[in-house]
C-alpha cells in the first residue's frame, strides 16, 4: 500500500492570507496548494485529487459559493469536503446558502489555527480512510484474480499435458517457455534439457532451415505459423508432423505470447506421399511404352529416400532368366557399394528367399527388420556380409509383378537407417505400385503385339490375294480387299458371320482342304463358286491357327477361261488344220499313183480339191495372222471415204462364186447412200465374213440378204439369213476369239471362232459397231454400222490409222 500525502487547496484571492493558512497548516504534512482564484482552483482540481479545500467565500469574479457550486456538480470532485473561510458576518443565510453550496463547515476570521487545524485534519483522515478502504478493495481484487489465474493456468496446463499432441507456449521473442507432457514423451528430453531453442534440436535437419525461417517471418508479422517438419523421437526415428503456432494477445492487441502445437502427421504423410507416388508412377508407367526405360523412371522414384533408399527392378526374360532392369538409390555414396554387391553376389535363382523365391511363388516378401541374424542368413561369406552390412540395410520388401498368366517379374524396396521399418501398410502400397507396373508391362506387350498385328492387317488389306479369317466356330473374322474385290462380298456383309451363310458354296472348301496343323499351310486346291450367278475358280490354300483357319485364295476365273480358250483353240484349229490337209493328202496320194490310170476328169477334180483346200489352209493361217496382229495392236487401217454400195456389190459378187446351190443371194441398197469413212479392205473382209456364215449356218439353204441404209450418221449393213439362228445368251460370246456355238460340230460346220471376233475388232477400230439379233430358232441378222463421211472427217481426207490395241 503506498503511503499517499494528502492534498489540501487553499483558495484565497490574497497572498497574504494564503500565507497564513499555509503556516497554521503546515504542521500537518499535507501537501497544500495554494491558488488565488476560483479559476485556477478548478484547474488544481482538474489535475489532482483533493483531501479538502478551503475556500475563501469573498473573492472577484468568482466567489466562494460559486465556485462551490462548480466543484460539487462535477462528479470526480463532488465529494471533497469544503470549508469556508470568512470574515463575514455569522449570519443565518450566509450559513445556508454556504451549505446549500456544499460546504461541510465554515471558519471564521480572525482563524483559530487550532480549530482549522483539527477540522483539516478530520477530513484529511477520512479521505485517507476511503483511499485506504480502496486500495484493500483493489488488492483484494488482484489477489482474487491471481488465484483464479492460477486456477485456469492449471486447468490448461492440464488440457495440455492430457493432449496427444505437442503443445508449447513461447514469449514474443520465440522462446520456448513451456512444452507439455507428450514433448517429454517422444523426445525423451529431460525438463533440463528443454531449453528455449529444445525444438531445434528435434527437427529433421533437412526440414530445419525451413521450418526456422518461417518462424523468424511469424514472430515479425505476428501472422500464424504453419509448417510440416520431422521430428525426431527418442527411439532416433523421424516422424512428420505438423507444426502450428498462433499468437495469444492482450486487450490491447499485443501479443502476449505463442501456443504452439505439433501433430503427428507421420501416417497420413505417407499416406499421401504414397498416393501421390502411386499417381506419379501410374502417370510415368502409362507414358512410354518402353517399359524399360519406365521402370527405371518408377525406381528412380520410389528411392527417394522416403519410400526407399535403393529400388531395384527385375523382369523374367523371355528365356526364363531373370535380369535386372531398373536400380535406384537415394544416397548417391552408397550407388557403388550396391553395385558392387550385386555384381559380386549375382541372383541365385534357387535361393530360398529374395527376389528368386518371390518370382517363384508369386508372393510377396516382407523383412520388417534386417537384423544380424537376417544377414548372416543370406551371406555367403565374410565380404558378403561385410558389404550388406556396410549399406546399412535396416528393412525391406519384396513384391512380384504379376501379369494375367505369369509373373513379369518383381520389385524389391529397402530402406536403411535406424528405426525404420516396413510394415504392412508399406507392404499393401508395394503392392499396389507392383500392380500397376505389371500392368503397364503387359500393356507394352499388347500394344507391340496389336501393332505386329495392325502391321499385319495393313499388309493382309494391301495384298493381291484374297486372305479370309475364319475362327473355330466357322464366323468370318478377316476378309481383306482382295477377297472383296475377287468375290464381290463385301466385309461389311461377311464379317462376324458364318462363312457358310456369308460366302455361297463355302461348303464345298472344307472337304477339298483339310486343314493341316497349326502354322501348316496345305496345298492349294481349285474350288469352284457360284456367286451372284457368277462362276469363279479359286485356288484356295488353308493353313491353321490357334484361334481357327487362314484361308488365302486366288481367281483362277481369268485363268481358266483362258484355259479353256486355249483348249478350245488346239481343238478346233488342230481339227480345222487337218481337214484340209487331209484332203490334200488324199488327193495328193491319188494322183501320185501309178497302178492306177486316172481319167482325166477325176484328175481335174483332184486337183481343184487340192486348190480349194489349199486355199482354205491359207484363210485360216490369215485368220490367225490377223487376229494375232489384232491382239499385239500390229494391223493398220488405210481409212478414207468409201461408198458403201460398190463394197456390198463387190463382196456378193464374190461370195457368188462358190454358193451352195441351196442358197441364194440379195442386195437391198436405196439409190443413193452416203459414203463412209472405213478401210475399204477390212470393210470387205467383214462382209465377206458375215456372209459366209450366213451361208455356212444355213445348212437348209435359204436367202442370204445384204441390206444398206443410212442410220443416224452411220450406214448400217445388216446381213440376214434363215439359218440356225443364235440364242440370246450366247449373242455376245459368238465375238469373242475361238468362241463356237458347237465347239463339237455336231453339225459337221467347221471354223475357227476367229470370225466375229475379227470383224468385231477391225468394226471398232473405225468407230462402228457390230452386233446380232436372232430369235435362236429362224435365222440371225448381224448388223455392222459404219460412220458417214460427213461425220467424222472431211471429203476425200485419207487417214492412216494405227490401230489401236
Ligand atoms: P466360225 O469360224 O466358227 O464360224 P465365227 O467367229 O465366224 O467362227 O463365228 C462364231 C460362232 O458364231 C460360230 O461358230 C457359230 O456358232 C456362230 N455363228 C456365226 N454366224 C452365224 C450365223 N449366221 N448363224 C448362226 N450361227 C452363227
Amino acid at each position: 500500500m503506498s503511503e499517499q500525502r494528502a492534498n489540501v487547496l487553499l483558495v484565497d484571492d490574497r497572498q497574504e492570507n494564503l500565507l497564513a493558512l499555509e503556516a497554521i497548516l503546515e504542521p500537518l504534512g499535507h501537501r497544500l496548494v495554494s491558488v488565488t482564484s476560483g479559476t485556477a482552483a478548478l484547474k488544481e482540481l482538474l489535475l489532482e485529487d483533493f483531501a479538502c479545500i478551503l475556500l475563501d467565500v469573498q473573492m472577484p469574479e468568482l466567489d466562494g459559493f460559486e465556485l462551490a457550486e462548480l466543484i460539487k456538480a462535477r462528479e470526480r470532485s463532488q465529494h471533497i469536503p469544503i470549508i469556508f473561510v470568512t470574515a463575514l458576518s455569522k449570519e443565518e443565510q450566509h450559513v445556508y446558502r454556504g451549505y446549500s453550496a456544499g460546504a461541510v463547515d465554515y471558519i471564521f476570521k480572525p482563524i483559530d489555527a487550532t480549530i482549522l487545524r483539527s477540522k483539516v485534519s478530520v477530513f484529511v483522515e477520512l479521505w485517507e480512510k476511503t483511499q485506504q478502504l480502496q486500495e484493500q478493495a483493489e488488492q483484494l481484487h488482484a489477489q482474487e484474480l491471481a488465484a483464479l489465474e492460477r486456477a485456469s493456468e492449471e486447468r490448461y496446463r492440464q488440457l495440455a499435458d492430457a493432449m496427444p499432441q505437442i503443445v508449447w507456449t513461447s514469449d514474443v521473442l520465440g522462446a520456448a517457455t513451456y512444452f507439455n507432457r507428450r514433448w517429454f514423451e517422444y523426445t525423451g528430453m529431460s525438463p533440463a534439457d528443454a531449453g528455449p531453442n529444445a525444438w531445434q534440436h528435434v527437427v529433421h535437419p533437412d526440414d530445419l532451415p525451413l521450418a526456422v525461417s518461417r518462424r523468424e517471418q511469424t514472430l515479425v508479422s505476428g501472422a500464424a505459423f504453419e509448417v510440416e517438419y520431422r521430428f525426431r523421437s527418442k527411439e532416433g526415428e523421424y516422424r512428420w508432423h505438423l507444426g502450428r503456432a498462433v499468437p495469444i494477445r492482450n486487450d490491447a492487441g499485443q501479443i502476449s505470447f505463442w501456443v504452439g502445437t505439433a501433430t503427428d502427421i507421420h501416417d497420413r504423410k505417407l499416406i499421401e506421399d504414397q498416393r501421390t507416388f502411386i499417381v506419379t508412377a501410374s502417370d510415368a508407367l502409362s507414358r512410354s511404352l518402353d517399359y524399360r526405360e519406365t521402370l527405371t523412371q518408377v525406381a528412380k522414384l520410389a528411392a527417394n529416400g522416403e519410400l526407399a533408399d535403393w529400388c531395384t527392378v527385375h523382369v523374367v526374360e523371355a528365356d526364363g532368366s531373370l535380369s535386372e532392369v531398373a536400380v535406384a538409390h537415394a544416397d548417391p555414396a552408397k550407388v557403388t557399394l550396391a553395385r558392387e554387391l550385386q555384381e559380386r553376389y549375382p541372383l541365385d535363382p534357387d535361393a530360398p528367399t529374395g527376389v528368386a523365391a518371390v518370382i517363384r511363388a508369386a508372393e510377396p516378401e516382407l523383412v520388417p527388420e534386417i537384423t544380424a541374424e537376417v544377414i548372416e542368413s543370406i551371406a555367403h561369406d565374410d565380404l558378403h556380409r561385410d558389404l550388406i552390412g556396410q549399406l546399412g540395410l535396416s528393412s525391406s520388401m519384396c513384391v512380384p509383378l504379376k501379369g494375367r498368366e505369369r509373373v513379369l517379374g518383381a520389385i524389391t524396396f529397402s530402406l536403411s537407417g535406424p528405426g525404420r521399418h516396413y510394415g504392412a501398410d508399406e507392404l499393401i502400397f508395394a503392392e499396389e505400385l507392383a500392380r500397376r507396373a505389371a500392368s503397364a508391362i503387359e500393356n507394352a506387350r499388347l500394344y507391340r503385339e496389336a501393332e505386329a498385328r495392325a502391321q499385319a492387317a495393313r499388309v493382309l488389306a494391301a495384298i493381291g490375294d484374297g486372305v479370309a479369317l475364319i475362327d473355330l466356330g466357322g464366323r468370318v473374322r478377316l476378309w481383306n480387299a482382295a477377297a472383296e474385290r475377287i468375290t464381290g462380298l463385301e466385309a461389311v456383309d461377311v464379317l462376324g458371320r458364318s462363312v457358310r451363310d456369308a460366302v455361297p458354296g463355302w461348303e464345298a472348301v472344307e472337304p477339298r482342304l483339310p486343314v493341316a496343323t497349326v502354322g501348316e499351310a496345305g496345298r492349294a486346291e481349285s474350288v469352284p463358286f457360284e456367286i451372284g450367278g457368277r462362276e469363279l475358280w479359286l485356288s484356295m490354300s488353308a493353313v491353321g491357327y490357334e484361334d481357327g483357319t487362314v484361308y488365302a485364295f486366288r481367281d483362277l476365273t481369268e485363268e481358266r477361261a483362258l484355259e479353256s480358250m486355249r483348249q478350245d483353240f488346239v481343238a478346233t484349229v488342230s481339227h480345222e488344220l487337218r481337214t484340209p490337209l487331209a484332203a490334200i493328202y488324199g488327193a495328193a496320194l491319188t494322183l501320185r499313183r501309178e497302178d492306177v490310170e486316172l481319167a482325166a476328169e477325176l484328175e481335174a477334180k483332184l486337183l481343184e480339191v487340192i486348190t480349194e483346200e489349199s486355199n482354205r489352209l491359207a484363210e485360216i493361217v490369215s485368220d490367225l495372222l490377223l487376229a494375232s496382229q489384232l491382239d499385239t495392236g500390229k494391223l493398220y487401217a488405210n481409212v478414207e471415204v468409201c461408198d458403201p454400195r460398190s463394197i456390198a456389190q463387190l463382196e456378193l459378187d464374190a461370195a457368188q462364186t462358190h454358193l451352195p446351190e441351196n442358197v441364194a443371194l440379195a442386195l437391198e441398197a436405196p439409190p443413193k447412200l452416203p459414203a463412209v469413212v472405213a478401210d475399204p479392205g477390212q470393210l470387205r473382209q467383214v462382209l465377206s465374213n458375215l456372209i459366209e456364215n450366213a451361208v455356212k449356218y444355213s445348212p437348209d439353204g435359204g436367202t442370204v440378204r445384204v441390206a444398206l441404209a443410212p442410220e443416224n450418221g452411220h450406214v448400217r449393213f445388216s446381213v440376214s439369213d434363215s439359218g440356225l439362228g443364235i440364242p440370246a445368251s450366247e449373242q455376245r460370246r459368238i465375238f469373242e476369239k475361238f468362241f463356237r456355238l458347237d465347239p463339237d460340230m455336231t453339225r459337221g460346220i467347221g471354223g475357227t471362232g476367229l470370225g466375229l471376233y475379227i470383224c468385231r475388232e477391225l468394226v471398232r477400230r473405225v468407230d462402228g459397231r457390230i452386233w446380232v439379233e436372232s430369235d435362236g430358232r429362224s435365222g440371225s441378222t448381224f448388223h455392222v454400222e459404219i460412220p458417214q463421211e460427213a461425220v467424222t472427217t472431211p471429203a476425200g481426207a485419207g487417214r492412216r490409222h494405227r490401230a489401236a490395241a
